[in-house]
């Protein structure tokens, strides 16, 4: 009887935000600058607020700086064109995320593009989009979750080449980032999404899963090869009311199920959300590095 290995993304992550805690202690008693990092929030969103909250608590974890913008629901389009001009030519900070979702009358991937490439840490400005579709160039950052999902993978199968993975979800922040990474690492992939037509059976041919759609308990054990990695990238908030927040997290997966044909699976929480941060945290210092 099998079952599969559990991916700690936790104590993974913890391990890569070391090394960068390290690596910045080692950069400002050499007497460089610290990293910076700003981030960009609008508006009210509870999710985004804790994202946030995260990632400016871990930055303060780590030795770099963070610049906090938490602008009110209201925000134009002129006001955020203008903050993001300030970014880009402010030299304390090295890396700029803007929180998405925006609010509904801004228009996110004008802004984004807005973003000096150089300080794109999250890897999503037209130009290192562009940059990762294509083999031969090396984009400046590569996606936080993509990059997370990599790592993750890399724990459990350090070569992935001619293996067949399939990406579920074409999001420009998760899915297509995923698959072109994981192309670029010489997997076969398929790319699926909501207008795929029998996705249990394009799922079953798998060697590597990554569900990143936002559909909780979607992908069953019956959908997948027996000794299959699955990396389950959803983050959903099912009501509970024994949980003191109201609610608890769950993924994509029905993890259960999953368990004992797989050969790893990450966990919702603890898988590939810490990871996301802890690969923040790298983009930014090589950021800076890149400014001295
Ligand atoms: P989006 O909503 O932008 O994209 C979801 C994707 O899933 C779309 O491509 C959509 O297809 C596809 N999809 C929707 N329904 C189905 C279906 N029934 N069958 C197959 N595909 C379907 O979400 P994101 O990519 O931004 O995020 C996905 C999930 O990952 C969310 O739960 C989010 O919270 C989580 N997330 C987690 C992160 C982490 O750090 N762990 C980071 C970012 C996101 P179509 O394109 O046709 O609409």
């Amino acid at each position: 009887f099998m079952t599969a290995e559990i991916i700690d993304g936790k104590r993974i992550a913890n391990t890569v935000k070391d090394e960068v805690a390290a690596a910045v202690l080692q950069r400002t008693a050499a007497g460089f600058p610290p990293p910076g990092l700003a981030t960009v929030l609008v508006g009210n969103d509870p999710p985004s607020h804790i994202h946030v909250r995260n990632k400016t608590k871990t930055c303060e974890k780590l030795g770099i700086r963070s610049f906090s913008h938490l602008l009110p629901e209201d925000t134009t389009q002129e006001v955020l064109e203008n903050l993001i001009g300030q970014l880009n030519s402010n030299p304390d900070v090295h890396g700029i995320l803007i929180q998405l979702p925006l609010p509904e009358h801004l228009e996110p991937y004008h802004l984004l593009s807005l973003i000096d490439p150089r300080k794109d840490v999250d890897g999503i400005h037209p130009v290192n989009a562009g940059l990762l579709s294509r083999k031969e160039s090396t984009p400046w950052f590569i996606p936080c979750t993509p990059a997370g999902i990599l790592y993750l993978i890399h724990s459990i199968e350090p070569d992935i080449t001619g293996l067949e993975a399939v990406v579920i979800g074409r999001s420009a922040i998760v899915g297509m980032p995923t698959a072109q990474l994981l192309c670029r690492n010489n997997a076969t992939v398929t790319i699926c999404h909501s207008k795929t037509v029998d996705l249990p059976k394009i799922c079953r041919r798998a060697d590597i899963v990554i569900v990143a759609v936002g559909q909780q308990n979607m992908v069953k054990g019956s959908w997948i090869k027996p000794g299959a990695i699955v990396i389950d990238v959803g983050i959903n908030h099912v009501p509970d009311n024994s949980d003191p927040r109201g609610y608890h997290l769950t993924g994509d997966t029905d993890f259960e199920s999953i368990l004992p044909i797989a050969k790893a699976i990450t966990p919702v929480p603890g898988g590939v959300g810490p990871m996301t941060i802890a690969m923040l945290m790298q983009n930014t210092y090589n950021a800076a590095l890149r400014f001295d």
